[in-house]
C-alpha cells in the first residue's frame, strides 16, 4: 500500500493585501487535485488508519492533501474547490491565532517580507539585537540533531534564517520582531482575524465533512522546549480543539524534518489524543503502519504546475 501526503500552506491571494508572493493559484490548485485523482484515491488520515489497521500489503495508491497553520483561505478558498470535486483534506491549526487572535512568529516574518527585502529585514534585526544589550546564548545546530538545513543560502542570509528558527533563544527573537512587525502591522488583532481561521470557521470546516487537526500552540520548533513546556504546546493546542471536537486527531508537526520533534512529543501526542504524526520527511509511505511515523511531501516537490513529475 503506498500513501503519498501532500502539504500546501495557502492559495495565493489575489488581493495582495498580503501573502501574495507565494502559494498555489486556485486554478492550479483545482488541476491538481485532478490529476491526483487519476492515480490515487484521495483520503483523510482517519480514514487511512482505518485502511492500514488491516495491514495489508496491496499495489493501493492513496493520496491525503493536507493544508499547515489554519489560514483562513482554506475556508474561503480551499473547500468551495474541494468540494466540488468530492477531495477530502486535513487542516491542521495551530492554537495560538485561535484563542489570543495573534499573529504566529513564522507568519510575522513572511509578512514582513512582503515589506522589506531579506537582506534589509536582516540587517534591522541585527541592529534591534545589538540595542537589547543582552548577552546571548544560541543553541548549537548540532545539539538539535538537525543537518543541512538552508543548504542554499549563504552568508547573512543563512545566519539570519539559522538563528530566527533554531539559534537564537525564542524571547529574544520575538521581542525583536515583534517591535519591527508593529511599525508595518500596527492592529496585530485585526491582521490575525483576516489571516486565520477561527473556531467558529474550524466547526464549519468539520461540520462539511473535512477533516481538523493540531500544530502545537505557537509553532516553535517541539525538540528544542523542555519536556514541560513541550507538553504546554501539544496540550494548549488539544484543549482549543476540544472545544470543536473530543475525537482523536491527526497531528502536523511544526517544521517537521528530522530533528525537530522526539520521543517525548510522540508519547505526548498519544497522551492528549493526537491519533497520528504528521511530518514533513519528504517520502512516501510504503507499507507503513506506524500512525507516529507518516512522512509528506511539499506540493512543489511533486508538482510542477499541475502536472505531477512522477507518479510514485
Ligand atoms: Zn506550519
Amino acid at each position: 500500500m503506498r500513501l503519498l501526503v501532500i502539504n500546501y500552506h495557502y492559495l495565493r491571494y489575489k488581493n495582495k493585501k498580503f501573502l501574495a508572493s507565494s502559494g498555489v493559484g486556485d486554478k492550479i490548485f483545482r488541476d491538481q487535485l485532478i490529476e491526483l485523482k487519476k492515480y490515487y484515491t484521495p483520503i483523510n488520515f482517519s480514514e487511512y488508519k482505518k485502511i492500514s489497521s488491516s495491514k495489508k500489503q496491496d499495489d493501493d495508491r492513496y493520496v491525503i492533501v493536507t493544508f499547515d497553520d489554519g489560514l483562513k483561505d482554506c475556508l474561503t478558498k480551499v473547500i468551495p474547490i474541494a468540494k466540488k470535486l468530492k477531495f477530502p483534506i486535513t487542516f491542521f491549526a495551530p492554537g495560538l491565532p485561535l484563542e489570543k487572535q495573534k499573529v504566529l512568529t513564522i507568519q510575522k516574518i513572511h509578512l514582513l517580507l512582503e515589506k522589506e527585502k531579506v537582506e534589509s529585514l536582516a540587517k534591522n534585526f541585527y541592529q534591534g539585537l545589538k540595542k537589547l544589550k543582552k548577552p546571548i546564548k544560541r543553541n548549537k545546530l548540532k545539539n538539535l540533531g538537525i543537518k543541512g538545513v538552508y543548504r542554499y543560502d549563504t552568508g547573512l542570509i543563512r545566519k539570519f534564517k539559522l538563528d530566527l528558527n533554531y539559534l537564537l533563544p525564542y524571547d529574544v527573537r520575538d521581542k525583536i520582531i515583534n517591535k519591527i512587525f508593529k511599525r508595518y502591522y500596527p492592529d496585530e488583532k485585526r491582521l490575525a482575524r483576516q489571516l486565520y481561521l477561527s473556531i467558529h470557521d474550524l466547526k464549519k470546516i468539520l461540520k462539511s465533512g473535512f477533516e481538523i487537526g493540531g500544530h502545537s500552540y505557537t509553532h516553535s520548533m517541539l525538540s528544542r522546549l523542555t519536556p514541560r513546556k513541550q507538553e504546554e504546546e501539544i496540550e494548549k493546542n488539544r484543549k482549543i480543539l476540544d472545544k470543536i471536537t473530543s475525537e482523536s486527531l491527526p497531528f502536523s508537526i511544526p517544521f517537521g524534518h528530522i530533528g525537530t520533534f522526539n520521543n517525548t512529543t510522540k508519547r505526548l501526542l498519544k497522551k492528549y489524543n493526537f491519533f497520528n504524526l504528521v511530518t514533513t520527511e519528504r517520502k512516501l509511505n510504503i507499507d507503513n503502519y506506524n500512525q507516529y511515523d507518516i512522512s509528506r511531501f511539499d506540493v512543489n516537490d511533486v508538482f510542477s504546475g499541475s502536472k505531477l513529475k512522477k507518479v510514485l
